[in-house]
Order: C-alpha cells, then structure tokens, then sequence
C-alpha cells in the first residue's frame, strides 16, 4: 500500500473514533433530555428545533460537503436521537416484557392464570337470578371451570335495556361461587362502585367501553383486587397496553388482558377477532391474555374453533357466556350457549385445555 494513503488512513481512524465518541456523548445528552421530556409529558419531536440546528450547521458549514449533504447527515443523527428516545420510554412501561421477562401469574382461589395451564371462564352475561347462577355454577364447576362470570352492572348500548341487578346481582354471584369452590369475576362500570364490587369479586373487570375510562383505571389500580381488563372496541393494542399501563401504575400489578375482538366492516361476526393482538400482549407484555370468544364472534357456531386458535396461540384462557336457557336471557341471547352447547364446545377444545378441565366433561 502507498505509504501516503495508509498514513492518511490513520487520521480517518482516528477521527471515526473521535466521530464515534462525539456521537455517542450527544446520544447520553440526547437521552436525558429525552427523560425530562417524557417527565412532563412532553413529545420528542420538536421539528422547530430541528430547523434551528440545521439553520446554524448549514450557514457554518465550512466546506467541502454542499449544504444539502450536511442535512442529510444531521437528519440521520436527529432520527437515530428520536428512535433512542422512544426506545427508552418503552422500555421503562411496567407491562413491557423489558421490564419485566418472566410471565406475570394471578392467583385467584384455585385458578392460576400464566401459570402454563390454560383455564376457562365461563358464565352468563348478565346475573338475573339465584336459580339461574346456581343452576350455571354446579354445572361448569362439575366440567372443572374454576372462574364463574356474571354481570351485575350491564354497560347497554340502549339505556332502556336491562342494566343488571346490581349489589344483589353481586351477591348472587359471589354465593353461587362459594357453593361450588370457583372464583367470581364481574364487571364494574363506575368508580363509586369499585369499593362494594371488591367486596363480593375476586376479580374487577373493566368492560370494553370502558377501557379508556381513565379515573375508572386508576381506581380499580387501588384496588387490592386483580383486573380483568377488555380491549375496546375499537382500541389498538397500544391503547389496550396503556389501559394496562394506568392499573399498574396505580401499584396493582395482577393485570389480566382480555382480546374481545374489535370493531371492524365485517358483519357477519358481531366483531372480529384479533388474533394477532393477542399473540402481540402475550409477546410484549408479561400479563396473562385471554381471548373472549363469545363476545368477539357474537355466535355460536364459531366459538370452538376459535378457541382452538386462540389455544393453540398460547394464551392464557379463554372466556365464553353459557346460560341455562339463552333464549330467555335478558342480555346476548344468540350468542350464550346452553348447557348442552357448552359440552359440545368443551369437547372440541377439552384437548388444548388444562388437565383437570380435560379429564372431566
Ligand atoms: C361482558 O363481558 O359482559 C361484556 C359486556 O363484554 P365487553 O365489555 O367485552 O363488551
Ligand atoms: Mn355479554
């Protein structure tokens, strides 16, 4: 090699590492800016800055480079800047996988959620008497459900529908539970009801309509009860995942995430599935997932093999409404299943389930 060259070569060395140092100091600087940013719930980008920066460098460029390839170089530093900013504020999210690597479980009675077998939580939509949650418990808890459903508080598209029982809906349910050794999961709709809905549920859910409810979010984060939280409607999994976010910020770090299927322009299924939103929450967070077959495809005919999907995906459990007789049921007649349905439905899936569920039935 010409001497002159590899000479030369060596002062390029020298300064990529002193380019490299630079870059680097300006990335930590960067950074912290970028901490005290997301502190004040300030965005990142700030395309005025930017401007400024290039004004200056461009009217201080010495040369050779035109100004046009000064630019480019610096826009390439201040979109590397932007994505390492972003980077960390999702690194620090409590329901990020980089957070926290292991499965988050929630314990509820006998009932384990990320523990590695898969459960079921089955139960009518609405609670509308004692005969019909007892008739519904005995008969789950005999095929080894361990988690009963029932709504006492109903979030109703008209406010002319039936709304629910309320606290005598509450402790229905909670008796009917305790018959039969299950856990009772139920919706609260409002704050002032978180208090009296913990008294009676083991688990707090928090409806789709409801998912970016924010005050409700942060009450039922105080609550010293595990939240069953369901996407909404039309959520991304980013909203679903801040929804998240709110609960376990408050402390409370028993978070079950709920895949219910989404508003689309299909309408043959009440909503549509979104399959890979679940495979998404249990990828990036550490929270248990469950898919809501039941409200996601709004019928009957396709709740086993979309348990099957969901199952064979990985997630957490799966959530169907089953009544003594849908057909008089006050809320989401078609799509309950009846006793004899439920069977049918627990035989196709009874293999991907857990062992106890899978012996019986
Ligand atoms: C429910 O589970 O009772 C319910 C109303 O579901 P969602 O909030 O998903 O519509
Ligand atoms: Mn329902």
């Amino acid at each position: 090699m010409e001497p002159r060259i590899l000479e030369l070569r060596r002062e390029i060395d020298r300064i990529n590492r002193e380019l490299l140092a630079l870059l680097s100091e300006r990335a930590r600087i960067a950074s912290e800016i970028g901490r005290i940013q997301t502190e004040l719930g300030l965005g990142h980008y700030d395309p005025e800055r930017e401007e400024e920066m290039l004004a200056y460098l461009t009217a201080e460029n010495p040369g050779p480079f035109p100004d046009g390839t000064v630019k480019k170089l610096f826009k390439e530093i201040f979109k590397a800047t932007l994505a390492l900013e972003e980077q960390e504020d999702k690194r620090k999210f409590l329901f990020s996988r980089e957070t926290r690597p292991e499965d988050t479980r929630v314990r509820v009675r006998d009932a384990v959620f990320g523990g590695g077998a898969p459960l079921l939580i089955a139960g009518p939509c609405a609670i509308e008497s004692e005969e019909q949650m007892d008739a519904t418990a005995a008969f789950l808890a005999e095929r080894g459900v361990k988690v009963l459903r029932g709504g006492a508080f109903k979030p109703r598209t008209s406010p002319y529908a039936f709304q629910g029982l309320g606290v005598e809906g509450l402790k229905i349910g909670r008796a009917a539970a305790d018959r039969y050794g299950m856990a009772f999961v139920t919706e609260v709709m409002d704050t002032r009801d978180v208090e009296v809905v913990s008294e009676y549920a083991d688990i707090l859910q928090v409806g789709a309509r409801n998912m970016q409810n924010f005050a409700l979010l942060r009450e039922v984060g105080a609550a010293r009860r595990p939240v069953l939280l369901k996407r909404g409607l039309s959520a991304t999994v980013e909203e679903w995942f801040y929804a998240a976010e709110y609960v376990l910020s408050q402390g409370n770090d028993q978070v079950i995430l709920v895949e219910r299927g989404i508003r689309t322009y299909e309408k043959w299924t009440r909503n549509t599935l979104d399959l890979s939103g679940a495979v998404l929450a249990k990828q990036l967070t550490h929270l248990p997932v469950v898919v809501d077959v039941t409200h996601a495809a709004g019928r009957i005919d396709l709740l086993a093999p979309l348990a099957r999907a969901a199952l064979a995906a990985g997630v957490d459990a799966v959530h169907v409404e089953v009544h003594p007789n849908p057909k008089v049921a006050m809320s989401d007649n078609n799509q309950q299943m009846d006793f004899a349905q439920f069977d049918a439905f627990l035989s196709q899936v009874r293999d991907l389930l857990e062992p106890a569920a899978a012996k019986r039935g």
